[in-house]
């Protein structure tokens, strides 16, 4: 499809007027496009060289509208750092519309009603990280708002410190902007009840309409969208944890009605394995760190509950809210055993032990977490792990578990032909961590966008050999690893 037989659809003006804005984006100075997702073309059916076309860049930039489109901003609330605060916004993203039901966005169009002390601006460095990450976590079958392109510009952006930076856009895409934010800010307006109704329903035609079907009650209706949520997100963590992702800030605005990974700021990979691992520098206490991250998910559920008081029966939401981290620690489970090879069903108990013991050793061997899972599916056999053992500052935590790992395969009789495959499809060669977004970005700055657009083909293809940038598949360089990421990242 060329860009000008696009049709958006806009469904939001249905909602109070009070509970959005409509509004022009404010187009960058000098716009060019630094790169485009091929991958996310499929999924509205446009045709990728409509992309390299100056009106593409016209669009995201937002100095042309598709056809339909009326461009609108999102209010909504939000416990930051646990915090409420009444009223947050798209305060530098403006939606315009959706096609294929792919809502639109574009992160870093202006200032909206939203914006507070913001500028309504996204600089270079944070949007080439979220453009690359949402699509890596798409690589990796992470649940993941996508990203459809980016554009740079020539236009000046300051924030805390240094010198002047350059405005960037994201062309966003998501199936669901809802977050659970709009339901705290939803729940707090004067018809709160009708607000809060036509925001479930809303929810649920874009991210549950199966349950549509099947339910007698509208309170029923409601409390099942709940129970979704809460099994998406559990599984939401594990992949996360099971692939060290750190999400760096799970305000309740932050946090998808879709069960996605939303709003990428200063997240990461682990580097090193640590489990008190904090990538956002802010985050002082640790809030958001590693290990927390489920509870602090099933904490921003309960906030959602609280929500929903008055069109649910509350009781019941927080008693289906106490499965979370049972079916959160089930699925991780499930995914470790992938990441190790190991036929869950042959065991008693998933391989509980075994994965705990993997963990304290991976931490006092003090060894890159991916790139640990990358050499075991690579190893020929158990004999020789030297190729593991080199990576560690310590090796004897590793040459300890592998011994209690034999046991278990020999014990349960597992596989080994069958356990290769499984890591073979599960553990990537590569996984972007922030060193390698930080490459990217500094060449970025200079002009060069070579190294954004090879790593966006790395982040959708991770488990390709791209044998030009076998650098990658080693351990992130020991000055690189477990770095803290500002908010403006
Ligand atoms: P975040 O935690 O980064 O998702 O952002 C928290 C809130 O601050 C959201 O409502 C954002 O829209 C808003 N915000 C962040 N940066 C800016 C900016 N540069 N200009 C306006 N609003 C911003
Ligand atoms: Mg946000």
């Amino acid at each position: 499809m060329k860009l000008n037989e696009l049709k958006l659809d806009v469904d939001y003006f249905n909602f109070d007027e009070k509970l959005y804005q409509e509004l022009n984006p404010q187009p960058l100075n000098n716009a060019h496009l630094i790169s485009y997702s091929k991958s996310a073309c499929d999924l509205i059916g446009l045709d990728y060289e409509e992309c390299e076309t100056k009106e593409f860049v016209e669009i995201v930039n937002g100095e042309k509208l598709l056809e339909g489109s009326l461009p609108y901003s999102m209010v909504y609330a939000g416990h930051q750092f646990g915090y409420f605060v009444p009223q947050l916004g798209d305060g530098r993203a403006i939606n315009l519309g959706s096609v294929n039901k792919w809502h639109l966005q574009t992160k870093g169009s202006g200032l909206t009603r939203y914006s507070r002390q913001g500028d309504g601006r996204a600089v270079l460095r944070s949007s080439i990280r979220e453009y690359i990450m949402s699509e890596a976590m798409h690589g990796l079958g992470i649940p993941t708002t996508r990203a459809l392109g980016l554009i740079g510009s020539s236009h000046p952006v300051y924030r805390s410190y240094g010198e002047a930076e350059t405005g960037a856009i994201v062309m966003r895409m998501s199936p669901s902007w809802i977050r659970i934010g709009t339901f705290e800010f939803f729940a707090k307006t004067k018809n709160s009840e009708k607000n809060l109704t036509q925001l479930a329903d809303y929810v649920i035609k874009q991210s549950y309409p199966y349950l549509e079907e099947g339910t007698k009650t509208k309170e029923e209706k409601y409390e099942k969208m709940f129970f979704e949520l809460v099994d998406n997100t559990a599984k939401l963590m594990a992949q996360w944890q099971a692939y060290g992702f750190m999400h760096g800030v799970m305000n309740t605005d932050n946090m998808s009605m879709a069960g996605l990974t939303i709003d990428y700021g200063p997240y990461a990979f682990m580097d090193t394995f640590d489990k008190h691992n904090i990538c956002n520098h802010t985050d002082s206490q640790g809030r958001y760190s590693y290990n927390n991250q489920p509870h602090i998910a099933g904490w921003n559920l309960e906030v959602l509950a609280n929500t929903l008081k008055d069109i649910c029966d509350f009781e019941k939401l927080i008693k289906y809210l106490q499965t979370f981290i049972p079916q959160h620690i089930k699925e991780y489970l499930t995914i470790m055993n992938k990441r190790i090879g190991l036929d869950e069903s042959l065991s008693g108990n998933a391989n509980l032990d075994l994965i705990i013991s993997l963990l304290s050793a991976l931490e006092n061997a003090k060894i890159d977490y991916n790139c640990f899972f990358y050499e075991l599916s690579k190893l020929e056999d158990l004999e020789d792990i030297s190729s593991i053992t080199d990576i560690c500052v310590f090796k004897e935590p590793i040459i300890q578990w592998i011994k209690e790992y034999k046991k278990v395969i020999i014990s349960q009789g597992q596989d080994l032909k069958k356990m290769k495959e499984l890591m073979k499809s599960t553990n990537p060669k590569f996984v972007i961590k922030n060193y390698m977004l930080q490459e990217a970005i500094d060449n970025a700055n200079e002009g060069d966008f070579k190294l954004t657009n090879d790593l966006l083909n790395i982040a959708q293809n991770p488990f390709d050999e791209h044998k030009e940038f076998e650098r990658y598949a080693k351990p992130t360089p020991n000055e690189h690893s477990n770095l803290r990421l500002s908010c403006s990242s």
